[in-house]
């Protein structure tokens, strides 16, 4: 199945969950009756290990045959390293911006780190329906942020929605007629390229994210960069070195399916994963076929910093 990894930058309060909600639905990920029990993106609470923030939120909508993997994006500045890594899992970001509020400080950060790594954004200005908009007025913030972080004349040439997540409409003029969010879902699909990825070489995966699970244990959560992984299938863990650290059977491969992480027997290349059964293995090492010797290149890791504000 064809694959688009996006992130959704949003400042808090600015209508990221509800739009992700209306995503699944409208997308048929769940069935007409279904509710959504559970709010998309909040869900997951914080730990930490060493240091390390542990954080993978992922939410999956298939469209037109193609799955569209959503990954959460911590908003702060004190994520460090986490959102690069993160990012660097994914080919495109939606920026959205509340339409009254406008761009907020928090959101600079994350947008900068997405403009460094050379990801061309989709803005979705949303709440328009707010009788406070100033849309106009906002999408040249937007703008002028993006100039200001130093974006290329490419990244500056964003294509730009305007949107209500609440009623569940995007389009691409404020005249334009209102239907749904399909003119996102296609837009994703046009703007955001596939992964770039080798699927006829041995299975790696970098390590982005980890987490511990009450049942399966360490859960290490990444993007298959080549190959694809049985469920079941034995396999090593390397340092950026390419060091041995540890060889296991996989106990848990789990996808991003909807809201949900479900158990696979199988994944490919370009899909974001997570897999159970390491013991040590952590963030920047890679999960590889036994033969494999290179470990894949990754973001370098910095403690979180503490925020100073
Ligand atoms: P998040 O923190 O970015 O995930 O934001 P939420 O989705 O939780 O929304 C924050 C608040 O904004 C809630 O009270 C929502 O009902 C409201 N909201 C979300 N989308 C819209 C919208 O399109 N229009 C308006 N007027 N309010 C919205």
């Amino acid at each position: 199945m064809d694959i688009r990894n996006i992130a959704i930058i949003a400042h808090v309060d600015h209508g990221k969950t509800t739009l992700v909600d209306k995503l699944l639905q409208q997308s048929g990920t769940f069935r007409q009756n279904q509710q959504v029990a559970e709010r998309a993106m909040d869900s997951n609470d914080l730990e930490r290990e060493r240091g390390i923030t542990i954080l993978a939120k992922c939410t999956s909508v298939v469209w037109k045959d193609v799955r569209i993997n959503i990954v959460d994006t911590p908003g702060h500045a004190d994520f460090g390293g986490e959102v690069e890594r993160i990012l660097s899992m994914v080919d495109g970001v939606v920026v959205l911006v509340d339409a009254a509020e406008g761009p907020l400080p928090q959101t600079k950060f994350v947008v900068g780190k997405a403009l460094r790594l050379g990801l061309r954004p989709i803005v979705l200005i949303n709440k328009v329906d707010r009788p406070d908009a100033r849309v106009h007025q906002v999408h040249d913030e937007i703008f002028d942020l993006f100039a200001a972080l130093e974006a290329s004349d490419e990244q500056l040439d964003f294509p730009t929605l305007f949107a209500s997540g609440k009623q569940g409409w995007a389009a691409e003029s404020l005249e334009a007629e209102r239907t749904d969010l399909s003119p996102l879902f296609d837009l994703v699909l046009r703007h955001v390229p596939p992964p770039e990825v080798q699927p006829d070489e041995p299975f790696r995966m970098l390590i982005t994210t980890l987490e511990y699970d009450a049942f399966l244990g360490r859960v290490l959560t990444g993007r298959i960069q080549s190959g694809s992984v049985k469920g079941n299938a034995t396999v090593k863990a390397i340092s950026r070195d390419g060091q041995l650290i540890e060889q296991t059977r996989i106990t848990k491969l789990l996808a991003f399916r909807g809201l949900e992480r479900q158990g696979a027997d199988l994944a490919e290349a370009g899909d974001i994963v997570a897999i159970a059964g390491f013991k040590t293995a952590t963030v920047a090492d890679t999960i590889c076929d036994v033969g494999v010797q290179w470990a894949l290149p990754s973001q370098p890791i910095d403690p979180p910093t503490l925020a100073m504000t």
